[in-house]
Parts: structure tokens; C-alpha cells; sequence
């Protein structure tokens, strides 16, 4: 046993890396273990033709589809995990969100804890993540205990004549709520320099809130946080009841390597906890560890999602587009009595993001040549809550290669949604016929490798027979293993996660710091 820890973390993401940030001015000895290293700082950061042809941030996994198709995910390992490519649009879910919602396609299951517990911890992570905003615009913003910490980010003038015809069909768009560092009333000291190249890229410039530069970089000033990077978690051992885990197995550079703490909280990742989980089965875990219920890995959730471009009849040279909202029919309107879900912009694209792109091609090449696509292109992303099935899962082969089952559901919605935004868009300046699909962030035939949204396969519950996790994050059948990822999602709702797993290792930051003591 190398060493011995009061908490081990598993993962540096939205999770893990804003729980270390919590633990670490405790004092308390904390270990995180990385799969990644730093993610390089090179001009590449910025390049769309090696950021989303080239793949150079991609991982080399392969995992394979319930029929055993292999496919490459869009995942990527580095400090920061995900957060480290996010749009950085930091949502809280709306309070319905917490209660179960019936949908089109069934029932969206409630919550263990209301919103009102998540409330303050959803105000520390904005501030933590210095998320700028406004109050007040979305009829669907749940209540906040303070204003934003950050004034919103700006339109630009495409995206403000969006805003505004859209108010002027009786819509309600909103400004979006977002984490970039962008100071417009000093921009001669502002770290963003409001770039197009942000949602789905690194930031060259450090100054997205992702979760390296406000959790983790500010997490190792403490000497009491060590942070091992290229250490892939294999397993977790237990001692002998199969209530304690004893050790943590990990590749450090290619060699095994034993850690062990007090507590061990996974944040690997809401695929990568489970496959964790599930490799660590002992006699006491026969089917996977913490696995009694059978639970783990099931209910695999990443939205329904669908990105695609207008061509707008003026041109659009906005650089920073993700700006703009929309949650009119997030629970339905009076001819759709089911929740729909979200609209939101997603990064300006660019010709060299098409290349590929086969609805593109075939849309609206030759009419248009890709680059006159791009100047005039207004890039939509729909966001629809997908429903946890427990056939949905994520198993392990017999070469312990992650196995990802995944069968849409609850796709009426996004139909719904999709219908009525086309709609409105012939009356926003914008050619209604020509409304092109996009494969934005991937490259494959297979849906279920974007899965930028992925989420709950450690469920969290009242009741360990049908969840892994307790209120606490903790799992039901071990007294000293905790999962903070997206994993422990009973449901997802329809706008972006993260920014409710760190709100949620805020909250499991506090339990375990008065549990140490
Ligand atoms: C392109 C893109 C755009 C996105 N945009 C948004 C957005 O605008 N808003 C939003 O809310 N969400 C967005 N997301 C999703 C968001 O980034 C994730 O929901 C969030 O980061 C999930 O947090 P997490 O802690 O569960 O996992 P992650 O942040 O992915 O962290 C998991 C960490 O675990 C590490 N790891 C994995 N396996 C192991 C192992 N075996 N051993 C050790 N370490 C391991 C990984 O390297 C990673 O650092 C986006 C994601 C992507 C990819
Ligand atoms: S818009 Fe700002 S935060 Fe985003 S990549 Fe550019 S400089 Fe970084």
C-alpha cells in the first residue's frame, strides 16, 4: 500500500474536481487519481479542423453497442474531464425537474431531495464556476436565494435580432447562463476575449470556469490535495465484510499501483463509475460492487438531442453564439401536454466543422457552397429529456471492454419541439426549408458515442432496492464509497448538466466534511 489518505477521488470533472475544490481547505489529506494529464496548451486548442476532424482530443477507447458494434466514444480524459470541451451554459434543472413528471413516452421518476435542498448549493456552484446571467428573463427559472454572481453575456447583433423577433412572436428567450470569465465593461482586462472557438473546444486561454482552472488548479495551492494524473482506476477492493473499500487499483504510467483512504468517492464519469463498479465485483459483490440491487449501469440517460443549422437570409458573423435560451415549451403548451424541452444556441460553426457531415453535404451543397453556409449559418441545439430505462445500460464484455446498450425513447417530443420552432423560424429571418441536422461533436453512425450528456447508472434513493446510492451520495451496501459524477441522476431533465453534479459535490462536500470531522 503506497499511501493512505483521508479521501481518494477518482476523476477530476465536473464532480470530482469541484469536491476536491470543496475538501481542500479543510486540511484533509485528498487524493485524486486521473485517468488524463494536463490538456496540452497549443494552438491547436483553438483549431476546428483538429478539435472536430482531426479528433485530437478524443480518446482511443473503443467501447461497443448492445448488438456489439465497436465504436470510438466522444470522451475525453484530461484534468478538468468534460468541462474541459463544454459550452459552459451552467443551468440549474428546473424545480419540476426534482418531482416526478409524466412525459409523452412515460414517467420521468422524482428525485430523493427537492430542489429546495439543491438550491444553495446551485448558488455556490454559480459562484464557484462564475457563471454570468440574468434572473427573472425565463418564466421556467426556478427560484434562486441571490442574483447571478456575473451580468449576462452580451448578444451579438445576429443573435440580438434573434432575441428580439423572437420576443416579438410572444416568445420568451433569455439570455443563456453561461461561464465564461468575459468582463465587457473592462475588456482591456478580461480574461475571455469572446472567441468562436469555445463550445466543444478547450480554452487556450484558460478562461472558461471549467473545472481545471476554477476546482482543481485552485484546489493544489493546498499541500494537503495530491493530484496523480495518468492513473486509470481499474477497481476497488473491499475488506473482508464488503462493507469498507480497501483499496483502490489504479495503472499510474503503465504500472499497478494501491491507494487506499477513509472515504473513496468516484467521479469517473457517469459510464466509466459504472464499468468501475462493475469490474470491482467480489464474493461480497458478486454481480459488481455496490450491485446488490442490480442497478448499477442501468438507466443510462444522455438527453434526446438534436443540433441543427438555418440559413439565415442576412449573414451571421457572431463569434460567441451561445448566448441565447429558450424554455417556452419545456413543460408543453395547450396542444402538447408533455413536457418538450430546451432550446439553445451552440457554437458558431465553421466550414471545416462540416466536413463529413453527410445532411450538411447533401442538404445544401451544391446550392450553397460550405463556406457560404457557414457565414449565414444560425446553429440550434434541441435538448429533450430521454427517460431512464433500466434496459439502457452499460455492461462489461468479457474482455472487460465497456458495453453501452442504449434504445431512444420518448422521441415525440423533440418531433414536437422541432415542429414548432421551424415554425417560427420563416418570421425570424431565417429560410424555414432550409433547416439542416447536424452530427455536432461526432463523427459516427452510431447516435450513442455523442455522449456528452451522459448520466445515471449510480442512481441515488431512498430505497437500496431500487438505487445504489443513498441521499448522501454514499453507496447502500458500502459504509466508505461515494459516487459524485453524473451517475447518480435519477432523471435528467432537458438542459445541460453540469452544473447540477457540481452543485451536488458541494452538497457531498459538506456531508463528508462533517462526517471526517
Ligand atoms: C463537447 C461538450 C460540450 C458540453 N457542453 C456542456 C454545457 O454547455 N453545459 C453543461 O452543463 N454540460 C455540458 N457538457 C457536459 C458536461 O461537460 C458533463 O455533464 C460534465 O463534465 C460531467 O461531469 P462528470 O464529473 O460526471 O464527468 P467528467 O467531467 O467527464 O469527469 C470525469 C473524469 O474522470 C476521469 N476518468 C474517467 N475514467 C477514469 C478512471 N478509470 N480512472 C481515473 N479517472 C478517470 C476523466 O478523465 C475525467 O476527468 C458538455 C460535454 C461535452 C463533451
Ligand atoms: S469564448 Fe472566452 S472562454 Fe470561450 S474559448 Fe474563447 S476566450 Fe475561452
Amino acid at each position: 500500500m503506497s499511501d493512505h489518505y483521508d479521501v481518494i477521488i477518482v476523476g477530476s470533472g465536473a464532480g470530482g474536481g469541484t469536491l476536491a475544490h470543496r475538501l481542500a481547505p479543510s486540511g484533509k489529506r485528498v487524493l485524486v487519481l486521473e485517468r488524463g494529464d494536463w490538456l496540452p496548451r497549443e494552438v491547436q486548442n483553438w483549431d476546428a479542423e483538429s478539435v472536430f476532424v482531426d479528433n485530437r482530443y478524443v480518446s482511443e477507447d473503443t467501447w461497443y453497442d448492445g448488438d456489439g458494434h465497436a465504436f470510438q466514444p466522444q470522451i475525453h480524459y484530461f484534468v478538468g474531464g468534460a468541462t474541459k470541451f463544454y459550452g459552459a451554459a451552467l443551468y440549474r434543472l428546473r424545480e419540476r425537474d426534482f418531482g416526478e413528471l409524466k412525459h409523452h413516452g412515460g414517467i420521468s421518476p422524482a428525485w430523493p431531495i427537492g430542489y429546495d435542498v439543491m438550491e444553495p448549493y446551485y448558488t455556490a456552484a454559480e459562484q464557484l464556476y462564475q457563471v454570468h446571467g440574468a434572473r427573472g428573463e425565463d418564466p421556467t427559472d426556478p427560484p434562486a436565494s441571490a442574483p447571478y454572481p456575473f451580468p449576462p453575456v452580451s448578444h451579438e447583433p445576429r443573435i440580438q435580432q434573434l432575441f428580439d423577433d423572437m420576443a416579438a412572436v410572444g416568445l420568451h428567450p433569455f439570455h443563456s447562463p453561461s461561464g465564461v470569465m468575459l468582463d465587457e465593461r473592462q475588456p482591456e482586462n478580461s480574461l475571455c476575449i469572446r472567441c468562436a472557438t469555445c463550445d466543444g473546444f478547450p480554452c487556450l486561454v484558460h478562461a472558461k470556469a471549467d473545472a481545471e482552472v476554477v476546482a482543481m488548479r485552485p484546489a493544489l495551492q493546498h499541500d494537503n490535495v495530491t493530484l496523480v494524473r495518468n492513473a486509470r482506476v481499474r477497481r476497488l477492493e473491499t475488506d473482508e465484510s464488503g462493507r469498507t473499500v480497501s483499496a483502490v487499483v489504479a495503472d499510474v504510467g503503465g504500472a499497478e499501483q494501491r491507494f487506499s483512504a477513509d472515504v473513496v468517492v468516484l467521479s469517473a464519469g457517469a459510464v466509466n463509475s459504472a464499468a468501475i463498479l462493475l469490474a470491482s465485483a467480489n464474493d461480497r459483490h458478486p454481480r459488481g460492487l455496490a450491485n446488490g440491487s442490480d442497478q448499477v449501469g442501468r438507466n443510462f440517460v444522455y438527453h434526446n438531442s438534436r443540433a441543427f443549422l438555418a440559413v439565415s437570409a442576412e449573414k451571421n458573423d457572431t463569434r460567441f453564439q451561445k448566448t441565447l435560451g429558450l424554455n417556452d415549451y419545456y413543460f408543453g403548451d395547450a396542444d402538447f401536454d408533455y413536457p418538450m424541452g430546451n432550446l439553445q444556441m451552440v457554437g458558431k460553426s465553421s466550414a471545416p466543422m462540416y466536413r463529413g457531415e453527410k445532411p450538411i453535404e447533401a442538404g445544401l451543397a451544391p446550392m450553397f457552397a460550405l463556406s457560404d453556409v457557414a457565414e449565414h449559418a444560425v446553429d440550434f441545439w434541441l435538448s429533450v429529456e430521454d427517460l431512464p430505462d433500466p434496459s439502457n445500460r452499460v455492461t462489461l464484455n468479457g474482455d472487460g471492454d465497456v458495453v453501452l446498450s442504449y434504445q431512444q425513447n420518448n422521441q415525440e417530443p423533440m418531433e414536437q419541439l422541432y415542429h414548432r420552432v421551424k415554425k417560427h423560424l420563416s418570421r425570424l429571418g431565417m429560410h424555414p426549408h432550409h433547416l439542416v441536422p447536424r452530427q455536432i461533436y461526432m463523427k459516427t453512425d452510431i447516435p450513442v458515442a455523442g455522449c456528452a450528456h451522459q448520466a445515471g447508472t449510480v442512481r441515488f434513493g431512498h430505497d437500496a432496492a431500487t438505487s445504489v446510492l443513498d441521499v448522501d451520495c454514499k453507496a447502500h451496501e458500502v459504509d466508505n464509497l461515494y459516487v459524485v459524477d453524473t451517475s447518480f441522476f435519477p432523471s435528467i431533465g432537458a438542459v445541460n448538466p453540469a452544473l447540477t453534479a457540481m452543485a451536488n459535490a458541494l452538497r457531498v462536500g459538506d456531508h463528508l466534511l462533517a462526517r471526517l470531522g
